[in-house]
């Protein structure tokens, strides 16, 4: 996001807050932002050496913060994680990495108006200097988010939904992003529709971990 773009979010985020007296979506404050500075002081999770890595912990305030973002579509909101993006370590990734982002369905980002997972990569992208390929990998159908999904039947329903598209440079190596981790059922699909593509040299950065992933387990 440029700095002018930020500045207006941020503008907008103070005046609905101004004018509604809206809560904190941490700590349910009633403040002058949609996270106070005490809820945005986010503590990192240290790396695993898995080559799939994350930023936070899947639990409050980057939860609310994050389905806020997606399901009540104010993107404005993802901004307070810029600086937990720029903060991370980035060093386990190839230096001739493409990073690929999650994508939604055409009907999903369209109902949304953008994927939180390119906004990611595409700071990602910024920080480490690698390029961006956010129209590589597409989903070919759409699907319940994961997260909606009752953990006995996650996984289940992604199969084959994501596909590298046909004609498109394939890059060696990829860093695979998306804004959480939970079953993994999302990259054991992206994993595998990149394999089909030719491209074996993966990893994974994801913004949040639910306690309930297993990394270690995704790229074996
Ligand atoms: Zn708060």
């Amino acid at each position: 996001m440029s700095k002018f773009v930020e500045l207006v979010l941020d503008s907008w985020d103070y005046l609905l807050a101004l004018l509604f007296q809206t809560a904190c979506l941490g700590c349910r404050g009633v403040g002058e932002k949609a996270l106070c500075a005490n809820c945005r002081r986010f503590s990192l999770l240290p790396t695993n050496g898995t080559g799939v890595e994350a930023a936070l912990d899947y639990t409050e305030p980057a939860r609310s913060v994050l389905r806020a973002a997606k399901f009540q579509k104010r993107r404005e909101l993802l901004r307070y994680f810029k600086p937990v993006v720029c903060s991370m370590d980035f060093s386990y990734v190839h230096s001739d990495s493409a990073i690929v982002p999650v994508p939604l369905h055409w009907t999903s980002f369209w109902q949304r108006g953008f994927n939180q997972s390119e906004i990611l990569a595409k700071w990602v992208g910024e920080i480490t200097g690698r390029r961006v390929v956010p129209d590589g990998l597409y989903r070919t159908h759409r699907t319940k988010p994961q997260s909606l999904i009752r953990s006995s039947h996650r996984g289940a329903s992604l199969g084959d939904c994501f596909e590298w598209r046909r004609g498109h440079p394939v890059p060696e190596r990829v860093l695979l992003v998306d804004d959480v981790l939970t079953s993994g059922g999302t990259v054991r699909a992206c994993v595998a529709a990149l394999n089909r593509a030719g491209i074996s040299q993966i990893q994974v950065w994801t913004l949040l971990r639910a306690s309930r992933a297993k990394p270690s387990k995704l790229l074996s």
